[in-house]
């Protein structure tokens, strides 16, 4: 059997989902191809983030926050319980219908934009007058042809070399988010976003979490300042967080030892009932066979793109965690909407300046622009303000006193470079930051603009107004 469309995208999560709603609502005829099974071995669209990553990690985190408020902050707010108890297998099929729910709501918005999708492993097989022929391998064989083709394949984990993830001792993401019961001693290694985000699930449920990183800087990313603070916030919450380490050998049988030296050269011995390994992430462009229409591929295994996700190949786009940039869903659906827009001719950009970054540890970190140690080093003058969240009527009403909003703006101009915050609700205030960044705000702007009060946002004003030295409340 063989169909044609205008646009062919391969993968459906957040990248290629978005891109094709987009596609089919510009009017082009759209297909998505899209191989994710769920458990049963049932299509289960929306890749990564929705099956194995940000939305169960987020429901985890959330239904983890709310079983540790009970034992340390409930009590301040003169709630007292007694007889807590955890009901994993209720907090984990609860995270499960979560993800069903956005399966689900990926197929209705499909039919709805009127996107035809087939389940299976799609594959370039040849270009024949500038039609791409992809066969997609499923229940059974088919081919589809289409004159544009969107990549959005997306990344698996990195493993740590000869040490494969069986996730039942050594834990991907996917494993770290599927324990049926909580380990005493939980080992982590990588004190990234996923990292973090894992390791903070399984403390609050009970675990002893260590935390083993290689890189001598917590956070490296992150604006130092906030980095330190969450730093302590994170050791303060009983996360054991070793920086500098360099691991000599796992061995994994009943448990997980691992060996390692410590930053000052010393060695340890550690056991561990599991261990995530969360090393960052690799592209994936696994079985799509791209040799057959000759794309490129950088040094790094990433499709190479240029700043309209253009590949080496007309007609060819390629989205999402497969090309470089941020790994973040929301960088990818938007690379899907500028990629659809640009088939129609319109003339769509991504700015991966003003991209932000969260991670939803407590408090959660959140970012947008430029920190201050790549201000420095890039030799630009700036005027930095910070508030506390100690000092905000909404942080201390609600018992969220920790952490801070830090605000970079041309020292010339007052152009806003940079918003930095570590604090409650970091993931819904940094739009803000996003929005003002995108409009080319000062920070005078945000300082004249009128927020809600009592509100966390106001954090943001005032930090504004520090950068002028001017702030009301502090
Ligand atoms: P993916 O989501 O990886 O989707 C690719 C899809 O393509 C998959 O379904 C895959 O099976 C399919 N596919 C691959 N090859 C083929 C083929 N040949 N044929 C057919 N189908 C194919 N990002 C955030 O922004 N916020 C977060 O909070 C966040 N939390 C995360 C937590 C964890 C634990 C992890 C692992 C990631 C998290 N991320 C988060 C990152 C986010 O999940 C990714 O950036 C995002 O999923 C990338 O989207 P994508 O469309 O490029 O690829």
């Amino acid at each position: 059997m063989s169909m044609i469309f205008d646009v062919i995208v391969i993968g459906g999560g957040p990248g290629g989902y978005v891109a094709a709603i987009r596609a089919s609502q510009l009017g082009l005829k759209t297909a998505c191809i899209d191989d994710w099974k769920n458990s049963n071995a049932a299509p289960a669209l929306g890749g990564t983030c929705t099956n194995v990553g940000c939305i169960p990690s987020k429901a985890l985190l959330q239904s983890s926050e709310y079983f540790d408020n009970v034992s340390t902050s409930f009590q301040s707010h003169g709630i007292e319980v007694e007889g807590l108890k955890l009901n994993l297998d209720k907090m984990l099929s609860r995270k499960r219908n979560v993800v069903k729910q956005n399966n689900d709501g990926i197929v209705y918005l499909f039919k709805k934009n009127k996107v035809s999708f087939f389940h299976g492993k799609g594959s370039f097989t040849e270009k024949q007058d500038q039609t791409f022929h992809i066969s997609v391998l499923g229940k059974e064989k088919l081919t589809l042809n289409a004159k544009n083709v969107i990549i959005a394949t997306g990344s698996k984990p990195r493993h740590l070399p000869n040490i494969q993830f069986d996730e039942k001792l050594i834990l991907s993401n996917s494993g770290a988010l599927n324990m049926n019961s909580v380990p005493k001693k939980l080992g982590v290694i990588g004190a990234g976003v996923i990292g973090l985000e894992m390791g903070s699930v399984w403390k609050r449920l009970g675990s002893d979490v260590v935390i083993l990183e290689a890189l001598p800087e917590f956070l490296s990313a992150v604006d130092y300042q906030i980095a330190k603070e969450a730093f302590r916030f994170f050791s303060d919450q009983g996360l054991m967080i070793n920086m500098g380490v360099k691991i000599e050998e796992i061995k994994a049988k009943k448990d997980v030892k691992v060996s390692f030296f410590d930053k000052d050269g010393s060695k340890h011995n550690l056991s561990f009932d599991r261990l995530i390994v969360s090393v960052g992430r690799v592209p994936n462009t696994e079985g799509l066979e791209i040799e057959k229409i000759n794309l490129e591929l950088d040094d790094n295994g990433f499709i190479k793109v240029d700043d309209k996700c253009r590949t080496n190949i007309q007609n060819v786009w390629a989205i999402g965690d497969v090309v470089r940039g941020p790994m973040l869903a929301h960088k990818a659906e938007d690379e899907g909407v500028c990629v659809a827009e640009q088939i129609v001719g319109q003339h769509s950009h991504v700015d991966l300046n003003i991209i932000p970054w969260v991670i939803y540890t407590f408090p959660e970190i959140a970012w947008v622009g430029k920190n201050e140690q790549q201000l420095k080093s890039d030799g630009i003058n700036f005027k930095s303000g910070t508030f506390p969240f100690m000092a905000n009527g909404r942080a201390r009403a609600i018992g969220e006193t920790k952490g801070m909003v830090k605000v970079l703006a041309d020292a010339k101009t007052d152009e806003i470079l940079g918003i930095h915050i570590v604090g409650p609700m970091a993931s819904e205030l940094i739009a803000e930051a996003v929005v003002a960044m995108e409009f080319k705000a000062s920070s005078e702007d945000i300082a004249r603009i009128c927020h809600a009060h009592p509100s966390l946002s106001e954090a943001t004003k005032e930090a504004a107004l520090a950068v002028n030295e001017k702030a009301l409340n502090f």
